[in-house]
């Protein structure tokens, strides 16, 4: 068993923060030494929980075709590592939509995974969770700025907004994205893989 395979291991037994889990701990998160790509986006909804698989939703197909790749690609760990800043489903939001991701999980374990995989070419922070995280100060005043001014962080990192179905309205109001963003996301992701 490889280093970074024990602490998946340990990951996957991880109960930290069980406490505030309402389905109970089930930690998703993908990775391999040969990673190229890392995806570090917010946490599991339920129909992720239940399958055990990230992004088998239509965020995950909505990303993929941002991404222009196909499942077998995706799914793929030599080349992409899925590191979400919460690994397990965080429950139901009073408002609707999804809890934040738990906050003792990233720094529980990021680090130590990605110590491991030392090949990353691109990371990209998919949500204002992951972009608050590890781009801090660098955050524009909100996600659309950040989103939008990219190039500020090219070419190993591209911040992104989340590809739920709740940001459909969000793409249409920035047509800037599909136009400027996906043509030098999809560009990237290919000259890697
Ligand atoms: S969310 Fe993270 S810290 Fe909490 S139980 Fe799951 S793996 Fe552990």
């Amino acid at each position: 068993m490889t280093k970074l395979e024990a602490l998946l291991k340990n990951v996957r037994d991880c109960t930290l923060c069980v406490e505030h889990l309402p389905l109970g701990a089930n930690p998703i998160v993908r990775a391999h030494e040969s990673s190229k790509i890392l995806i570090i986006g917010q946490a599991p909804g339920t129909k992720v929980h239940n399958s055990g698989v990230p992004w088998n939703d239509a965020s995950g197909d909505r990303l993929r075709d941002w991404l222009r790749v196909d499942r077998d690609t995706f799914y793929d760990p030599r080349n992409f590592a899925i590191v979400p800043m919460g690994f397990c489903y965080p429950g139901q939001a009073k408002g609707g939509g999804d809890n934040p991701p738990s906050s003792q999980c990233a720094p529980k374990w990021h680090d130590q995974i990605l110590k491991n995989i030392a090949n990353i070419e691109l990371t990209l922070l998919v949500g204002m969770y992951a972009q608050k995280y590890y781009l801090g100060a660098r955050t524009k005043r909100t996600l659309s700025e950040t989103v939008r001014d990219f190039e500020v962080f090219i070419p190993n990192i591209i911040p992104l907004p989340h590809p739920s179905w709740r940001n459909t309205g969000w793409i249409k109001k920035n047509p800037w994205f599909r136009e400027r963003n996906l043509p030098y996301l999809r560009d990237r992701v290919e000259q890697i893989l």
